[in-house]
């Protein structure tokens, strides 16, 4: 049986998501002539690219690479981060006089707002007419019996497309429209999935470290966390309930539960021999006082009361016993401890897993199983660091697929 579909409801492509990846996409398909429709239960376009980067949307990375991104097949995103590369997207933010710069290790930010970057895809997407239909509820994605057509049911009626893109996005942040859709349509299909966690997320601690260092928020350091031996330098955040910060983000991708998180909490000087300097000197000052030369006062006194015997401190540094002292300087070193958990999706930037990536041709993102069938961004199994490289998947995702569909 065909369903009744007006002719203003019959596309060659429907898009669900008017994110990154599904206006990239939409651009693409549509400057090629394709008749293209972007369907969205949100009233507004690209909420998730608003919030993004602190409201000034870290548009990518010019590092960006496959190294940077986590998925059971490392080898699945090279195809599209190859063809659709940083500086392609930095040139269509130049075209627009967007205006940027680079914040750190690569990461290129607006310098006004991340409105811009949903301005230019918008912009892009009405030249190559593209037609928007927001606030739309998807009740269902159907591929009738012996159709090459797909039907999408929706709030608005039934509309009709031979390709059909999934850019649906993850779990992360429900208030601002996230939802799992794309996941439960590919389990309709019968498309694998690699389980979701949330990633690029705050730590809660245990109850250990949550009873020692509750008096810990606010408080922030220059690091090294490691996390299944990958390793990151930058600052780490103590908040009420665990740990937070850019270095936490990125050790959080790499973490799975029961692992445990080396933290170094002096990477710039070698603690023990600086102390074992200091004695020579027969310096005077307090232990804790010489210490907080190196690293935040809070963090000195409460690493001490916790790791270093009281009746220890008693002695003037001239006589302190080597051996604590060598122990506490390991601790500073190597602080480890196995988190309770993430924060969760409430506060996580992303999800990692999702549409499992043997499920799709890498050069166009289309399911193996499902002819027509496209799944791109963030609902794909491939997850980029902290810095840019989540849109940059984004972008080349949806550019590479949009060459096909
Ligand atoms: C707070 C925050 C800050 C971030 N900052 C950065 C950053 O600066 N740089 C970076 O690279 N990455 C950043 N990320 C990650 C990045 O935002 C995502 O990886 C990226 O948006 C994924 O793009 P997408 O198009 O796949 O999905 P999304 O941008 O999530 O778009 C999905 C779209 O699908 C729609 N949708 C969802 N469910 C349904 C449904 N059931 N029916 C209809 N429509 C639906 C949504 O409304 C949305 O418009 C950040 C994430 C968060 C949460």
């Amino acid at each position: 049986m065909t369903d009744p579909v007006s002719d203003s409801q019959s596309f060659d492509v429907i898009i669900l998501g008017a994110g990154g990846a599904g206006m990239m996409c939409a651009i693409e398909a549509a400057k090629r002539g394709r008749r293209v429709a972007v369907l969205d239960h949100s009233t507004k376009i690209g909420r998730k690219i608003l919030i993004s980067g602190g409201g000034r949307c870290n548009f990518t990375n010019v590092n960006a690479n496959p190294t940077a991104y986590y998925s059971n097949n490392p080898h699945f995103c090279k195809s599209a981060l190859s063809r659709f590369t940083p500086d392609r997207f930095i040139a269509m933010v130049e075209g627009f006089q967007i205006p940027f710069h680079e914040k750190k290790l690569g990461q290129l930010f607006c310098d006004g707002s991340a409105q811009n970057i949903v301005d230019l895809l918008v912009s892009g997407c009405t030249e190559a007419g593209v037609e928007f239909v927001l606030d739309t509820q998807i009740h269902s994605v159907r591929k009738p019996e012996g159709s090459v057509t797909f039907a999408v049911d929706t709030s608005r009626g039934v509309y009709a497309a031979d390709s059909v893109v999934i850019a649906t996005g993850g779990l992360s942040i429900p208030k601002v429209g996230a939802t799992g859709f794309g996941y439960e349509l590919a389990r309709r299909f019968g498309i694998a999935l690699v389980p979701t966690v949330p990633a690029l997320d705050g730590f809660v601690f245990a109850e250990k470290e949550a009873a020692d260092l509750k008096e810990m928020a606010g408080v922030s350091a220059d690091t090294i966390v490691t996390c299944n031996d990958v390793s990151f330098r930058e600052n780490i955040l103590f908040t009420h309930a665990g740990l937070s910060g850019p270095a936490i983000l990125q050790a959080s991708l790499y973490w799975n539960p029961g692992n445990t998180v080396t933290i170094n909490l002096l990477p710039e000087t070698p603690l023990l021999p600086w102390l074992l300097e200091k004695k020579k000197q027969a310096a005077r000052t307090e232990l804790k006082n010489l210490i907080s030369e190196l690293l935040p006062r809070r963090i000195t006194e409460r690493f001490i009361e916790l790791h270093l015997d009281s009746a220890l401190l008693q002695i003037p540094l001239t006589q302190m016993p080597e051996k604590p002292l060598e122990e506490f300087c390991a601790k500073i070193h190597a602080w480890t401890f196995v988190p309770k958990s993430t924060v969760g999706y409430s506060k996580a930037e992303v999800t990692r897993g999702g549409v499992n990536t043997d499920e799709l041709s890498s050069k166009t993102m289309e399911s193996k199983k499902v002819p027509g069938l496209y799944f791109i961004g963030e609902v794909v199994d491939v997850t980029g660091r902290l810095g840019g490289y989540n849109y940059q998947w984004a972008w080349a995702s949806g550019w590479a697929s949009g060459q096909y569909v």
